[in-house]
């Protein structure tokens, strides 16, 4: 028989046994009340106010397989959103950019996205068989819907520098029947058309004349499908510049007048917001620039642009 004082004794000892893992508990869950209140403070405070720092101008290509220098799988464009987003990024207008109208919300660091040579993975349009159509879910303009969809707040931004008279597969998106749509489309979803000349000229071999026409006619086939649609930005072929670069900002040929406020070259690396207009640098979007970058920014975090 057991001695009941000696009950008594373990039923106390339970007891206590029972306060304290009460009590840690208890203060296990305040601090985790309270770390959930101050750890987007303590976040934002790691990351200052930083309205000088830099912008990446991603320049992608292809959306297609596989995997090259100028090709980025459908999956890895998806990674590379995913981790953008992961990484405090989101998407801001050129537009805006250029108009220096940055806006993003407090903490996060503003990225553009920029698509040159219109070719048939950046947007594809599949047919219902009645007469509409539905974007492919695996070209550009289809994942970026996707992803903003479910991330509303990375935002849903990309231009896209056309080429209107280049050989198929470049000439818009290499689906004839859908030309105008695709030009509609990406106005009406917000996304931005930019000029990459008419036929992706090398500008350096160009007469004055022939600079103008190039710009000019690429201006005039996106205004065309979209009336009144302003084209504000100029994406250089090959990164190559004309004899007199200031034709690359204002000019007109035939009644048609263009008026860009950024000029993109092919590399470079982050841009500043306080740009020169005619030399705005891109970063090429291939895997090891971007972890190349990205890691840039996590050890200096003091060069990021950070929205308040
Ligand atoms: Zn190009």
């Amino acid at each position: 028989m057991i001695p009941l004082r000696y009950l008594n004794t373990v039923k106390s000892r339970q007891h206590s046994l029972c306060n304290i893992a009460g009590i840690l508990k208890t203060a296990c869950l305040l601090s985790f009340i309270l770390l959930s209140f101050t750890l987007p403070v303590w976040a934002d405070n790691l990351l200052p106010l930083n309205q000088k720092g830099k912008i990446m101008i991603l320049e992608y290509h292809k959306i297609a397989y596989p995997e090259a220098r100028w090709t980025r799988t459908p999956e890895n464009f998806r990674k590379d959103l995913q981790r953008f987003y992961e990484k405090g990024y989101s998407l801001i207008r050129l537009e805006d950019f250029l108009k220096k109208r940055i806006k993003v919300e407090k903490g996060r660091t503003p990225l553009i996205l920029t698509f040159d040579d219109s070719s048939p993975g950046q947007l594809r349009f599949i047919p219902d068989g009645k007469g509409s159509y539905r974007v492919d879910p695996d070209c550009a303009v289809g994942i970026l819907e996707s992803f903003n969809k479910v991330h509303t707040d990375f935002g849903l931004a990309a231009t896209f520098f056309v080429l209107p008279a280049a050989d198929p597969p470049n000439r818009l998106f290499n689906q004839p029947e859908y030309t105008k749509e695709k030009l509609r489309y990406l106005a009406g979803k917000g996304f931005e058309i930019g000029n990459h000349t008419y036929w992706h000229a090398t500008l350096s071999k160009l007469n004055s004349e022939g600079v103008k026409r190039q710009l000019a006619l690429a201006v005039k086939v996106i205004q065309e499908a979209v009336p009144g649609y302003s084209v504000v930005a100029l994406s250089l072929p090959m990164g190559i510049y004309p004899q007199d670069k200031d034709l690359l900002l204002n000019g007109s040929y035939e009644g048609t007048v263009y008026r860009h406020l950024g000029v993109l070259m092919v590399a470079g690396g982050p841009a500043k917001p306080a740009f020169d207009p005619l030399r705005i640098p891109r970063i090429q979007a291939t895997e090891s620039e971007l972890n190349y970058w990205i890691k840039y920014f996590d050890k200096h975090p003091e060069e990021r642009f950070i929205g308040d």
